[in-house]
């Protein structure tokens, strides 16, 4: 969608200019803008406040240097990322990404989705995103420990229980969380909820693990049904095969789909049977493996090189779990000539803006990721409130509680799209619900 607006125009020229080589970023406020011509038009008290120019601008970004020594005892140094994004809501809140891609434009990119993610969970949670670029592959438990201790050394100065609390993300599993709640916890001599993601056993949130994968489902269900249609007997494409590709996966087969591939960073699995989700786990969650040893658990599976592949196989639901930007307008014109009907992200930013373009000229369903993938964060926040309260819900209360804020999340953005004009557009419906809740709070705390 092309930004008109002058104001909109000049402010995001501006943006780019001071934040140059940030490409993720200015394609992730680009769409924001897209969408929030209506709301400018309408509430010209939120541009007299500044909030605009303030919500392009992170609160605070820290940028650290992580010396950490292999098993060989030789010296490395990776580089650390907080950006605290917005707090006008709540603490700081969002993962940390451990990969060798991150930069500050990456973190900030994913800082800024989380600011309306987090305000759309209905939760007291502000925006905020950390990560590195080490790359825990190939790494020993030991290498692993090393780093997630010296990251946390100088992190812990800046994050706190009331002030910001960092989660899992790419790379940062319950392993990588339980190393480094216990470096702060050593450091600081205080037990607090500082991370969420936690073990079960030391604060952790029963369903938090399914969460953001189950979350997608409940929110493309929603989108689903208020369309007419459901996921029972539809042909599923999952991306990725981590943390949260698996419990999409899982979730989606319980409502009756078939989920026919999955994939990592080398190649993509098709299994026209429908994909043996405990072989997965086992070669993804226990042994840590790629993905084409499932050909050793499924001969007649097929295994092939590259990511972009997956896209080519005739679906009707596609649920990108991966990572920014892995379907391109190439691969979105191929997933709509198949025959593909919904797109629904639980990755963040996994469309190019000539894919999104595609889904909305082609009338395709269109769950954006704020909305769809915003059930990992809505669990952090509710494991927070457990460890505030000492008490631990069972895994049913607590799936119950995410199901509920899915089917909010979904009619937010519903009623959002059809108030603005724009109905059927639940990116749009997205921005614009998690836009003027954080909007109206920063105007009401001033310029600040
Ligand atoms: P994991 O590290 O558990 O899994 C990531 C998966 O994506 C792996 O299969 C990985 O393959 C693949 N992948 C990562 N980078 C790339 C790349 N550059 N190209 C191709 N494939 C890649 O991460 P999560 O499942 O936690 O996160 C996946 C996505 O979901 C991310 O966009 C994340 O920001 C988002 N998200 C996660 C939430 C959570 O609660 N965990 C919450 C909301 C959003 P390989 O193993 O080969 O690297």
């Amino acid at each position: 969608m092309a930004i008109k607006n002058a104001y909109l125009l000049d402010l995001l020229a501006r943006t780019e200019k001071r934040n140059p080589g940030e490409p993720e970023f200015i394609q992730a406020v680009t769409e924001v803008f897209s969408t929030l011509e209506p709301v400018i038009e309408k509430r010209q008290d939120l541009v007299d406040a500044g909030v605009l120019e303030r919500i392009v601008e992170p609160e605070r970004q820290i940028i650290f240097r992580v010396p950490w020594v292999d098993d060989n005892g030789k010296p490395h140094v990776n580089r650390g990322f907080r950006v605290q994004y917005n707090s006008a809501i709540g603490p700081y809140k969002g993962g940390i990404r451990l990969h060798p891609s991150v930069n500050i434009g990456i973190i900030k990119f994913l800082g800024f989705e989380q600011v309306f993610k987090n305000s759309l969970t209905t939760l007291p949670m502000g925006g905020g995103k950390g990560g590195s670029d080490f790359d825990p592959k190939g790494k020993s438990d030991n290498e692993i420990m090393n780093f997630c201790q010296s990251f946390m050394t100088e992190l812990c100065r800046h994050i706190g229980a009331d002030l910001d609390v960092p989660a899992g993300d790419i790379g940062t599993g319950a392993r990588e969380i339980g190393y480094m709640f216990g470096q702060y916890k050593r450091i600081r001599n205080e037990w607090v909820g500082v991370l969420t993601g936690k073990g079960l056993n030391y604060g952790g949130s029963l369903a938090r693990k399914e969460a953001t994968g189950y979350g997608l489902c409940y929110f493309t269900n929603e989108m689903l049904q208020a369309n007419g249609t459901s996921f029972e007997g539809k042909t599923v494409l999952v991306s990725g095969s981590g943390n949260v590709a698996i419990y999409a996966c899982e979730k989606a087969t319980e409502y009756g789909a078939k989920v026919v591939a999955m994939s990592d960073s080398n190649g993509y699995i098709y299994d026209k049977d429908g994909i043996d989700l405990k072989a997965v786990k086992q070669i993804k969650e226990v042994e840590r493996k790629r993905i084409k040893e499932y050909l050793n658990y499924r001969p007649n599976a097929e295994y092939h090189e590259g990511c972009k592949g997956i896209w080519t196989i005739p679906c009707d639901i596609a649920l990108p779990c991966a990572t920014q930007n892995e379907i391109d307008g190439e691969s979105a014109k191929i997933l709509v000539k198949n025959g593909c009907k919904v797109v629904s992200e639980g990755a963040n930013m996994p469309s190019t803006p000539e894919a999104i373009d595609t889904y909305l000229t082609s009338g395709l369903l269109y769950g954006p990721a704020k909305a769809a993938n915003a059930g990992g964060v809505a669990t952090s926040g509710l494991e927070m409130s457990q460890n505030s309260i000492r008490l631990s819900w069972s895994f049913e209360e607590v799936d119950e509680k995410l199901h509920n804020i899915m089917k909010s999340i979904f009619k937010a953005c519903d009623e959002a799209s059809k108030e603005y004009g724009m109905p059927g557009n639940y990116m749009a419906g997205a921005n614009i619900a998690g836009f003027i809740k954080v909007a109206e709070a920063m105007k009401a705390q001033g310029n600040v």
